[in-house]
């Protein structure tokens, strides 16, 4: 075989993005990181005020700000609406809080998967998410699903955060992930949860290394078949 589609779906800060783009740049694949396209909608939502109700709305703003993805001078992945660079602003506090209600939405789903799976058309692919193993790529050749203590990732989210001058605490960050988790597990559609034929790996008190290896080990035994 020549490429393959990876999925890697988890719940929040299980460290899904950051291997994932190990992978995808060890394997000349593309990346595609589905969370910033919900994240960069519920941006859109947040600026024109647009709640739930306004789903329609929502709809026609994302198709005059398509989101569009790039790459800097130093190699990190930029998101785009339109012309304009929201790569941090989609990492906002209050569009991580909010995140949720929007990815809920049936036919914001609907649009952001189909431009999901147009992308995948290209070749290897390396998709990190919530519903890629399930619902955008059922076919992929692996799967993979991500978990790890609420804990552990609060407190990789603690030292991402420090490391970027931005102090939290510990406690409200636990919270935050457990309640975006349970938002996304409970919800109607595309709920977060393991495609059956998806390989669960447990990342606590595991490095980044451990985490790669163990997934590229996997992709090339797929490989050489
Ligand atoms: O991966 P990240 O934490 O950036 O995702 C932000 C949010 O986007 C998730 O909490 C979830 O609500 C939503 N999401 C989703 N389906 C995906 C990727 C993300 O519902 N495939």
């Amino acid at each position: 075989m020549n490429s393959i589609q990876i999925a890697i779906d988890g719940p929040a800060s299980s460290g899904k993005s950051t291997v994932a783009k190990i992978i995808a740049k060890n394997f000349g694949y593309t990346y595609l990181d589905t969370g910033a396209m919900y994240r960069a909608v519920t941006l859109l939502a947040l600026e024109n005020k647009l709640t739930a109700d306004k789903v329609d709305d929502i709809l026609a703003l994302l198709a005059q700000h398509p989101i569009s993805f790039g790459r800097s001078e130093d190699g990190q992945q930029l998101v785009f609406l339109g012309q304009r660079d929201v790569s941090l602003a989609i990492r906002d506090n209050d569009v991580t809080n909010n995140v949720s209600w929007v990815a809920a939405l049936a036919p914001i789903r609907e649009r952001l998967v189909e431009l999901q799976q147009e992308i995948a058309q290209a070749g290897g692919i390396v998709m990190d998410g919530r519903d890629i193993g399930t619902v955008v790529l059922p076919q992929a050749e692996l799967k993979i699903f991500l978990i790890a203590s609420v804990e552990e990732r609060a407190l990789r989210r603690f030292k991402e955060n420090k490391a970027r001058g931005i102090e939290t605490d510990l406690e409200t960050l636990k919270e935050e992930i457990a309640a975006r988790d349970l938002k996304d597990s409970t919800r109607a559609v595309s709920p977060l949860k393991a495609a059956e034929d998806a390989i669960t790996f447990d990342t606590t008190g595991v490095s980044i290394e451990g985490v790669v290896q163990f997934i590229s080990e996997k992709a090339k035994e797929i490989l050489d078949k």
